[in-house]
Order: structure tokens, then sequence, then C-alpha cells
């Protein structure tokens, strides 16, 4: 497992286009049929006509509304999450290893991602996610990790309250049809997820090469969007069911659950990533159409 962070991938995805074929600041606010085309319009700029448009438009994707005809918020699941990314020693070997702490309703997860910095990620089972501040962001966790295992209270102190992201965890199954005549979705706007596989990001790039591989093997745009959907749909709803069940087992605040799970997991927890986890490394998505 490779852990990066986004700006790198960006960078590194950015480096292969030339600058010419990227217009930024192009917030788009609605998609019609124009003939064989289809036209594209932008709040602040002239509205453009394409030859196919392919919608990367996250979870909230305004592309998705048009494909499906409707539009549709991703489901809340009940827990909040905040993630951050620190420069650290935690003075252990955290640097080096992949962890997750499971609590009752709550998680931490700590990633090395290189040079030092750590991304770690924290969850918490409520009701509703509620907007707040970067200060009261970091106070709050700070209070929900009092008294968990170091180095999660040193990773949260050392943490800048402007780095600390949160969300709430939400999909939103698979919907619909993932195209429309000669506009598609891909990643989040296709099929967002929740983040307890680290997958979404993966998928999104997956998406992109299996699509670009079936406008190679059919040389025509709506054939090529039509053969993408069937190719991709078997593995991502296999991704969304997983990263749902240990969303909903990790974040269990029953008593007896909890108990329960903390008794089994660890017995049954090689076999739980041999049947759950290791098909969803050993994708090739080289060979979509095999
Ligand atoms: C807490 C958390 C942790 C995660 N951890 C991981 C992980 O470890 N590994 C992993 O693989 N994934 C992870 N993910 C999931 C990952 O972030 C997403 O699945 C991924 O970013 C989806 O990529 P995307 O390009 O489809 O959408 P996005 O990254 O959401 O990009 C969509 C882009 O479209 C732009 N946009 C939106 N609407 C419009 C519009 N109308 N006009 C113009 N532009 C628009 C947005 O500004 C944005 O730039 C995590 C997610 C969360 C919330």
């Amino acid at each position: 497992m490779i852990c990066m962070r986004r700006p790198e991938l960006l960078a590194m995805l950015h480096a292969q286009v030339s600058e010419k074929s990227i217009c930024v600041a192009h917030n788009c606010t609605g998609i019609t049929t124009a003939g064989a085309k289809v036209a594209v319009e932008f709040a602040a700029q002239d509205a453009r006509t394409f030859d196919a448009v392919i919608g990367a438009d996250g979870a909230k994707s305004l592309v998705r509304s048009y494909v499906t005809g409707v539009t549709q918020e991703p489901v809340y699941r009940g827990y909040s999450i905040w993630c951050g990314v620190v420069v650290c020693d935690p003075g252990d070997d955290s640097s080096n290893r992949i962890q997750e702490i499971w609590g009752s309703g709550r998680r931490f997860g700590i990633l090395p991602i290189g040079k030092n910095a750590l991304c770690w990620y924290a969850t918490d089972t409520r009701g509703k996610t509620q907007e707040d501040s970067a200060d009261n962001r970091k106070l709050e966790l700070l209070n929900l990790f009092t008294g968990w295992p170091s180095p999660i209270p040193e990773i949260i102190r050392a943490t800048p309250p402007r780095d600390i992201l949160k969300n709430g965890a939400a999909d939103l199954g698979l919907r619909g049809p993932w195209f429309k005549h000669r506009v598609t979705i891909i990643g989040d706007a296709a099929h967002p997820l929740t983040p307890n596989v680290g997958q979404g990001c993966c998928l999104a790039l997956e998406d992109s090469l299996v699509l670009s591989l079936a406008l190679q093997k059919t040389g025509e745009v709506e054939r090529a969007f039509q053969l993408f959907g069937p190719a991709r749909r078997k593995r991502v709803a296999a991704i969304v069911r997983a990263t749902r069940w240990i969303g909903s087992v990790g974040q269990s605040r029953s008593k007896a659950a909890v108990f329960i799970r903390d008794q089994l997991l660890p017995a049954f927890l090689p076999l739980v990533f041999e049947l759950a986890v290791r098909p969803i490394h050993r994708y090739d998505a080289t060979k979509p159409f095999s």
C-alpha cells in the first residue's frame, strides 16, 4: 500500500497534462443536450459546447443529476470523520506502520506518508455532523480522545487547527446508469462512498483508466460510455458494501456489540482481511473487459 498526500498526487497528475488543456475556476451550473453535442453552462464564463462530458465533480455532483434525472445527496451514515496531516516524531514506531485503534463508537487511524509526516483520522458516532470553527474542532477532538493511548493525544495536539478537516460519513450506493447520451460520471460523482477502506480516490483513478481503455477499444464515445459502467459496477459495489460494513461495525456504541466485536475480531481478523480486504488489493484495472 502506498500512502501519499493529495497535493503530491495532484502534482504528479498535473505534470502529465498540457497547461493549455486545463481551465480552472469554471463552476459548472448546468448541462443540456445540444444535438449531437453537449452544452455546458458556467457561473462566471460563457457556455460552451463539447463532443462529450466526463463529470468528475465529486460526491454532490451536478453532472450526476443530469445523468440520473434526479438530485440525490449522499446519505449520512451516523458518524463524523476528522482528518489531518502533521509532521511530528511520535517517539515510537508509529512513523512506519499503519494503525487503527477502536473504541466504543470512536476510532483513530494513523498512516505514515513519508518525510516524518503522518496522516491521521478520527471518527465519532453521532446523530448529525455540525459545522464548527477550526479551534473548536481541535478542542473537541482532544476531549473525545482524552485517555486514549499514546501517540493519539500527542498527534492531535501537534496538528495546527487549520489543518484539521471534518466531514460526515456518507454514501449513496450505486444508483441509476452512469451515462446519458454523451455525458458520463466517474469517481465520487458516480459512487460516493464512506472512507473506511481508503479506496475512494483509488476507485476514481481506476475509473479514469477503465474509461480510457473503453474509448481505445470502441473508438466511439457513446459505446465507450456504455461499456464503462458494467465493467466497473461489480468492483465498486463490493467496495461500497465492505466500507459501509466496516463503518457500522467500527462505529457501534452498543456495549454488547462492542464486547462481542472486541472478543471475536482479533481471532477472525486474518480471515476478514483475506475475504474482504485482500480481493480489493488484487484487482487489475488494466484488464477490465476480460
Ligand atoms: C475523511 C476522508 C478520508 C479519505 N481517505 C481516503 C483514502 O485514504 N484513500 C482514498 O483513496 N480515498 C479516500 N477518501 C475518499 C476520496 O477523498 C474521494 O473518494 C476522492 O477525492 C474522490 O475523487 P473525485 O475526483 O471523484 O472527487 P473530488 O476529489 O471530490 O473532486 C471533485 C472536484 O470537482 C469540483 N467540483 C464540484 N462541483 C463542481 C462544479 N459544479 N463545477 C466545477 N467543479 C466542480 C470540486 O471542487 C473538486 O475539485 C477519503 C475521504 C474522506 C472524506
